[in-house]
């Protein structure tokens, strides 16, 4: 038997000793790629899956690549790659010299010259490719296909089997709910165990806004003596927004430690985007969708009014006379996402001078405790294709409910596509979405009134204000009264 051959039957061993163990998806399949490069002798290799649009890749797991090269964006699909999605294994001789390359310089900076990339397949499905990176320049044998290939077989069987974990962790009435979206792959790689419950919310509120997630993709080296001596591995990575998320926990030391360690990994890595998302913050973004701890609350109050009735429509005045100015000729369509805008809509439309036409969607969280994705529940009946539409929003919090009906509207080929919200909460912000009118900047803290509800509660308050945990009932009457 050739030395290769031993090589490969020993890492196809340990592959299958690593399949059969207890450790998580993600562990597994960084163990594959890992004996894969070292049986094949190449600099690195990468399994790198399709997102649930089908229309890029991204690493998934990956050994001998650098933060750097991992971190140079996504493959679009189109562009190269077309060959290996349609099931083909595909040979680059010289990085250098090949159109298909879509990082040529920064492939050669990482000084890669031969790429072989094979398909990663479930039940005939490509899901995504698996892929070696060679420094010298490396015709790939036959036999070195066929390890590959059988290497891709078996993470399908982790990525599969990752699928299974979900399911069984669904509530059993939620598990026949016919889903609209398909599961993104990435979260396929949820873990049979999170390290932590919160984790664990923090996904499915990821999974309500179809947001891509991995858990525990990546580990930094924060301090070397000869090797790694010091490592921090995020909880969280978000492939859409390119950001890592550590969540932090309840003990004061601890917190203390992880502040140290993002802080570092900043500086180590400053292209690296990372947030630290403290207790409170998901208690309270899980409490907008009925979950968690603070949504159950029975007794609570209305605390300071923020901004008062007259500030409120001075500044609605104001933006609508700059919209009305930007407008000018242009009869644009309003569109409110239900229910929280209609205080804020219909005083909006009363103060501008421009014609417009109004219409409203409405959109949910569906699945219950274990929700998918969002919905929208009634959509815009005017005809947007063609049409101005000014998206008109109540508060704009993590950003990921405009982030979704922005791409909705998009959908529908209006001219332009332009977003005024009353009030941003722009600290907490995780999407990137831009933000063309905004009332009021506000802190991070549960808001209500003026629309605005808590449990369907203080929506005909003509103010906005702190909302405040376990206030006796007398202090809801006292907020009440600021009613005229
Ligand atoms: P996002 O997706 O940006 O995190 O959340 C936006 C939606 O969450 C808003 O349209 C609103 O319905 C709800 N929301 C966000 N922050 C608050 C808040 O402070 N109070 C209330 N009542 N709803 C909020
Ligand atoms: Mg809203």
């Amino acid at each position: 038997m050739s030395k290769q051959t031993l090589g490969f039957n020993r890492a196809l061993g340990d592959m299958a000793e690593a399949l059969n163990s207890d450790i998580t998806a993600s562990e597994k399949l960084h163990l594959l790629v890992r004996a894969t490069a070292r049986a094949l002798g190449v600099r690195g290799c990468s399994l790198m899956l399709l997102d649930a649009q089908r229309m890029r890749l991204f690493h998934t797991a990956s050994h001998g690549l650098s933060e750097r090269y991992l971190k140079k964006g996504f493959l679009e699909v189109e562009r190269s790659l077309t060959e290996v999605l349609g099931e083909r294994v595909v040979a680059i001789l010289d990085v250098a010299t090949d159109p298909r390359i879509q990082f040529q310089e920064l492939a050669q900076q990482e000084r890669i010259t031969s790429i072989l990339s094979v398909p990663v397949k479930i039940k005939g499905e490509v899901v995504g490719i698996l892929c070696v990176y060679s420094r010298t320049r490396r015709e790939f044998t036959a036999a070195e296909e066929q390890f590959l290939t059988t290497v891709a077989n078996l993470a399908a069987v982790v990525l599969e089997s990752g699928r299974l974990n979900e399911v069984e962790m669904r509530p059993r009435e939620a598990k026949d709910e016919p889903s609209s979206h398909p599961t993104p792959l990435t979260s396929q790689l949820k873990p049979a165990t999170f390290a932590h419950p919160s984790e664990e919310d923090f996904a499915r509120l990821l999974d309500f806004y179809q947001i891509e997630w991995i858990y525990e993709p990546r580990s930094f080296a924060l301090q070397w003596e000869g090797k790694a001596t010091e490592m921090f591995t995020p909880d969280f990575y978000l492939p859409a927004l390119d950001l890592y998320v550590e969540m932090t926990t309840l003990k004061p030391g601890l917190t203390r430690e992880k502040n140290r360690k993002v802080r570092r990994l900043r500086e180590l890595y400053p292209e690296v985007n990372i947030k630290l998302l403290a207790r409170r913050d998901y208690d309270r973004l899980l409490a907008k969708y009925g979950h968690g701890p603070l949504a159950g609350a029975k007794t609570h109050g209305v605390g300071r009014v923020l901004l008062s009735a007259p500030q409120v429509q001075k500044r609605v005045r104001q933006l609508a006379k700059e919209i009305s100015h930007d407008y000018e000729g242009r009869h644009p369509v309003l569109v409110g996402v239900l229910r929280g805008v209609f205080c804020f809509m219909a005083d909006l439309m009363r103060y501008l001078t421009v014609p417009t036409d109004v219409d409203f969607m409405a959109i949910s969280y569906y699945g219950g405790e274990s929700g998918k994705a969002v919905r929208v529940t009634t959509d815009v009946g005017i005809n947007l294709e063609g049409r101005h539409i000014l998206l008109v929003e109540d508060i704009v919090d993590t950003g990921m409910t405009l982030s979704f009906v922005l791409s909705h509207l998009k959908a529908r080929n209006p001219a332009s596509l332009q977003v005024c919200t009353l009030l941003d909460k722009r600290v907490r912000r995780l999407a990137d979405v831009h933000l063309n009118y905004v009332g009021f900047e506000v802190p991070d803290e549960f808001l209500v009134g003026y629309g605005l509800d808590y449990q369907e509660e203080y929506r005909n308050l003509p103010f906005v204000a702190l909302m405040q945990e376990e206030k006796p009932e007398s202090q809801v009457k006292d907020a009440k009264k600021h009613l005229r």
